[in-house]
Protein backbone atom coordinates (compact mmCIF):
# COMPACT_ATOMS: atom_id res chain seq x y z
CA UNK A 1 0.00 0.00 0.00
CA UNK A 2 3.00 2.45 0.04
CA UNK A 3 2.79 2.92 -3.03
CA UNK A 4 -0.94 4.48 -2.92
CA UNK A 5 -0.15 6.22 0.59
CA UNK A 6 2.60 8.15 -1.58
CA UNK A 7 0.32 9.05 -4.62
CA UNK A 8 -2.70 9.75 -1.88
CA UNK A 9 -0.61 12.75 -0.46
CA UNK A 10 0.09 13.91 -3.57
CA UNK A 11 -3.33 13.68 -4.81
CA UNK A 12 -4.66 15.62 -1.59
CA UNK A 13 -2.79 18.04 -2.66
CA UNK A 14 -0.29 18.78 0.29
CA UNK A 15 2.63 19.95 0.95
CA UNK A 16 3.21 18.30 3.99
CA UNK A 17 7.13 16.50 3.95
CA UNK A 18 7.06 13.12 4.42
CA UNK A 19 9.66 11.52 6.55
CA UNK A 20 9.42 7.86 8.55
CA UNK A 21 5.70 8.46 8.36
CA UNK A 22 5.99 11.47 10.11
CA UNK A 23 4.68 15.07 8.55
CA UNK A 24 5.94 17.84 9.67
CA UNK A 25 3.54 20.58 8.93
CA UNK A 26 4.69 24.04 7.27
CA UNK A 27 5.36 26.68 9.91
CA UNK A 28 2.31 29.27 7.82
CA UNK A 29 0.20 26.36 8.81
CA UNK A 30 1.09 25.75 12.67
CA UNK A 31 0.85 29.44 12.96
CA UNK A 32 -3.02 28.72 12.37
CA UNK A 33 -3.41 26.58 15.29
CA UNK A 34 -3.63 28.40 18.56
CA UNK A 35 -1.96 26.03 20.38
CA UNK A 36 1.36 24.94 19.40
CA UNK A 37 1.44 21.00 17.78
CA UNK A 38 4.67 19.42 18.15
CA UNK A 39 3.35 16.96 15.50
CA UNK A 40 0.99 15.63 13.42
CA UNK A 41 0.89 11.78 11.73
CA UNK A 42 -0.86 10.73 8.94
CA UNK A 43 -2.14 7.31 7.54
CA UNK A 44 -4.27 6.80 4.83
CA UNK A 45 -5.75 3.75 2.78
CA UNK A 46 -8.01 2.93 0.67
CA UNK A 47 -10.83 0.00 -0.38
CA UNK A 48 -10.52 -1.10 -3.86
CA UNK A 49 -13.03 -3.01 -5.91
CA UNK A 50 -10.97 -5.67 -8.03
CA UNK A 51 -12.58 -8.20 -10.36
CA UNK A 52 -9.19 -10.11 -10.46
CA UNK A 53 -8.14 -13.14 -8.05
CA UNK A 54 -7.07 -11.76 -5.11
CA UNK A 55 -4.28 -13.91 -3.59
CA UNK A 56 -4.05 -12.38 -0.36
CA UNK A 57 -4.10 -15.58 2.74
CA UNK A 58 -7.67 -14.12 3.07
CA UNK A 59 -9.27 -16.59 5.69
CA UNK A 60 -13.39 -16.49 6.88
CA UNK A 61 -12.54 -18.25 9.99
CA UNK A 62 -9.16 -16.16 11.10
CA UNK A 63 -11.09 -14.24 13.46
CA UNK A 64 -13.17 -16.76 15.40
CA UNK A 65 -10.57 -16.87 18.07
CA UNK A 66 -11.52 -15.63 21.21
CA UNK A 67 -10.38 -11.92 21.55
CA UNK A 68 -9.27 -11.69 17.51
CA UNK A 69 -9.02 -7.83 16.96
CA UNK A 70 -8.55 -6.23 13.37
CA UNK A 71 -5.52 -4.67 13.71
CA UNK A 72 -5.13 -1.13 14.05
CA UNK A 73 -2.81 1.82 12.18
CA UNK A 74 0.48 2.20 13.96
CA UNK A 75 -0.13 5.68 14.33
CA UNK A 76 -3.36 5.66 16.44
CA UNK A 77 -1.79 2.99 18.77
CA UNK A 78 -1.32 3.53 22.31
CA UNK A 79 -2.67 6.95 22.46
CA UNK A 80 -5.56 8.22 24.66
CA UNK A 81 -7.99 9.19 21.71
CA UNK A 82 -11.10 10.37 22.77
CA UNK A 83 -14.13 8.13 21.87
CA UNK A 84 -16.25 11.85 20.84
CA UNK A 85 -16.30 12.61 17.14
CA UNK A 86 -17.78 15.25 15.63
CA UNK A 87 -18.00 14.52 11.75
CA UNK A 88 -19.16 17.05 8.95
CA UNK A 89 -19.51 16.81 5.03
CA UNK A 90 -17.29 19.07 2.73
CA UNK A 91 -19.25 21.38 0.60
CA UNK A 92 -20.55 19.83 -2.44
CA UNK A 93 -21.05 16.19 -1.02
CA UNK A 94 -24.40 14.65 -2.26
CA UNK A 95 -27.29 13.47 -0.70
CA UNK A 96 -26.90 9.78 -2.18
CA UNK A 97 -23.18 9.82 -0.35
CA UNK A 98 -24.32 11.67 2.64
CA UNK A 99 -27.06 9.17 3.00
CA UNK A 100 -24.48 5.91 2.95
CA UNK A 101 -22.20 7.89 4.87
CA UNK A 102 -25.22 8.42 7.32
CA UNK A 103 -25.91 4.79 7.43
CA UNK A 104 -22.14 3.85 8.27
CA UNK A 105 -22.27 6.35 11.14
CA UNK A 106 -25.41 4.64 12.58
CA UNK A 107 -23.30 1.50 12.31
CA UNK A 108 -20.45 2.84 14.92
CA UNK A 109 -22.61 4.67 17.21
CA UNK A 110 -24.88 1.25 17.91
CA UNK A 111 -21.28 -0.32 18.86
CA UNK A 112 -21.01 2.28 22.29
CA UNK A 113 -17.50 2.43 21.22
CA UNK A 114 -17.91 5.75 19.92
CA UNK A 115 -20.14 8.59 19.57
CA UNK A 116 -20.07 10.26 16.61
CA UNK A 117 -21.90 13.74 16.36
CA UNK A 118 -22.85 16.47 13.52
CA UNK A 119 -20.61 18.83 13.36
CA UNK A 120 -18.27 21.29 12.65
CA UNK A 121 -15.05 21.59 15.39
CA UNK A 122 -11.53 22.69 15.43
CA UNK A 123 -8.39 22.70 18.01
CA UNK A 124 -8.25 19.47 20.22
CA UNK A 125 -11.46 17.67 19.41
CA UNK A 126 -11.69 14.73 17.11
CA UNK A 127 -13.57 15.47 13.99
CA UNK A 128 -14.20 13.79 10.60
CA UNK A 129 -14.31 15.48 7.09
CA UNK A 130 -16.61 12.87 4.69
CA UNK A 131 -16.75 13.87 1.63
CA UNK A 132 -15.58 12.75 -2.39
CA UNK A 133 -12.94 12.87 -4.74
CA UNK A 134 -12.70 12.04 -8.45
CA UNK A 135 -9.66 9.71 -9.62
CA UNK A 136 -9.73 7.45 -12.59
CA UNK A 137 -7.36 4.78 -12.65
CA UNK A 138 -4.67 4.78 -15.42
CA UNK A 139 -5.55 3.03 -18.56
CA UNK A 140 -4.80 -0.72 -18.83
CA UNK A 141 -5.14 -0.96 -14.92
CA UNK A 142 -8.89 -0.43 -14.97
CA UNK A 143 -9.27 -4.11 -13.40
CA UNK A 144 -8.71 -2.65 -9.72
CA UNK A 145 -10.52 0.56 -8.67
CA UNK A 146 -9.87 2.55 -5.89
CA UNK A 147 -13.20 3.29 -4.31
CA UNK A 148 -12.33 5.49 -1.63
CA UNK A 149 -9.87 6.54 0.84
CA UNK A 150 -9.33 7.45 4.42
CA UNK A 151 -7.44 7.76 7.37
CA UNK A 152 -6.83 9.12 10.91
CA UNK A 153 -4.76 12.73 11.58
CA UNK A 154 -3.04 12.45 14.54
CA UNK A 155 -2.56 15.83 16.32
CA UNK A 156 -0.28 16.01 19.26
CA UNK A 157 1.12 18.19 21.52
CA UNK A 158 3.69 17.27 24.11
CA UNK A 159 5.01 19.06 27.08
CA UNK A 160 3.89 20.90 30.10
CA UNK A 161 0.14 20.21 28.53
CA UNK A 162 0.01 17.17 26.32
CA UNK A 163 -3.12 16.92 24.18
CA UNK A 164 -4.22 14.93 21.25
CA UNK A 165 -6.60 14.56 18.81
CA UNK A 166 -7.71 12.93 15.68
CA UNK A 167 -8.92 15.34 12.39
CA UNK A 168 -9.47 12.17 10.19
CA UNK A 169 -10.98 12.37 6.90
CA UNK A 170 -13.46 9.85 4.74
CA UNK A 171 -13.56 10.22 0.87
CA UNK A 172 -15.20 8.28 -1.64
CA UNK A 173 -14.11 7.70 -5.04
CA UNK A 174 -17.21 9.23 -7.27
CA UNK A 175 -15.53 8.34 -10.42
CA UNK A 176 -16.81 5.35 -9.97
CA UNK A 177 -20.61 4.91 -9.66
CA UNK A 178 -20.13 2.04 -7.13
CA UNK A 179 -17.97 3.91 -4.13
CA UNK A 180 -21.84 5.41 -3.28
CA UNK A 181 -22.50 2.08 -1.14
CA UNK A 182 -22.82 1.53 2.51
CA UNK A 183 -19.66 -0.81 2.74
CA UNK A 184 -17.55 1.65 1.47
CA UNK A 185 -18.32 4.33 3.60
CA UNK A 186 -17.92 2.06 6.47
CA UNK A 187 -14.72 0.70 5.33
CA UNK A 188 -13.04 4.62 4.68
CA UNK A 189 -14.92 5.44 8.11
CA UNK A 190 -12.96 2.28 10.09
CA UNK A 191 -9.82 4.11 8.87
CA UNK A 192 -10.45 7.51 9.81
CA UNK A 193 -10.98 5.89 13.60
CA UNK A 194 -7.95 4.39 13.29
CA UNK A 195 -8.35 0.38 12.13
CA UNK A 196 -5.98 -1.02 9.73
CA UNK A 197 -6.64 -3.19 6.78
CA UNK A 198 -7.62 -7.04 7.83
CA UNK A 199 -7.19 -10.30 6.14
CA UNK A 200 -10.44 -12.01 7.43
CA UNK A 201 -13.28 -11.80 4.89
CA UNK A 202 -15.63 -11.00 7.72
CA UNK A 203 -14.29 -8.10 8.52
CA UNK A 204 -15.40 -4.30 7.39
CA UNK A 205 -11.37 -3.77 6.88
CA UNK A 206 -10.60 -5.93 4.20
CA UNK A 207 -9.21 -4.40 1.55
CA UNK A 208 -11.39 -5.43 -1.08
CA UNK A 209 -15.29 -4.51 -1.57
CA UNK A 210 -17.44 -7.16 -0.70
CA UNK A 211 -20.65 -5.63 0.20
CA UNK A 212 -20.24 -5.33 3.68
CA UNK A 213 -22.07 -3.39 6.21
CA UNK A 214 -21.85 -5.17 9.13
CA UNK A 215 -18.80 -4.96 11.81
CA UNK A 216 -17.08 -8.63 13.11
CA UNK A 217 -16.95 -9.24 16.42
CA UNK A 218 -12.73 -8.80 15.52
CA UNK A 219 -13.39 -4.99 14.52
CA UNK A 220 -15.62 -4.42 17.43
CA UNK A 221 -12.23 -5.69 19.68
CA UNK A 222 -10.21 -3.52 17.47
CA UNK A 223 -12.58 -0.28 18.32
CA UNK A 224 -12.42 -1.48 21.55
CA UNK A 225 -8.24 -2.10 21.82
CA UNK A 226 -8.15 1.89 20.58
CA UNK A 227 -11.37 3.72 22.59
CA UNK A 228 -11.54 1.23 24.99
CA UNK A 229 -14.87 -0.60 26.72
CA UNK A 230 -18.34 0.58 25.42
CA UNK A 231 -20.36 2.99 27.15
CA UNK A 232 -22.89 1.41 28.93
CA UNK A 233 -24.80 4.89 28.93
CA UNK A 234 -25.31 5.68 25.35
ZN1 LIG B 1 -8.79 0.32 3.24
Amino acid sequence: MKSIFGWLVVFLGATWIVKNNVITIPSNVQQTFQNGISQITTGLDSIVDSNWNFNQNASSNKDTAVGAKTPSESIVNDKNLSKIYYYSFADGTSDAVRSVFNQAIATYNATGIVQLKPGETKGWLNHITLGTYQKAMPAGKENVLELGVGGPEIMEQRGLVSRIANHASAKLNIYYGKSISQSVATHEIGHALGLDHSTSLRSIMYPLDRGQVTLSQADINGLKAIYGEANSES
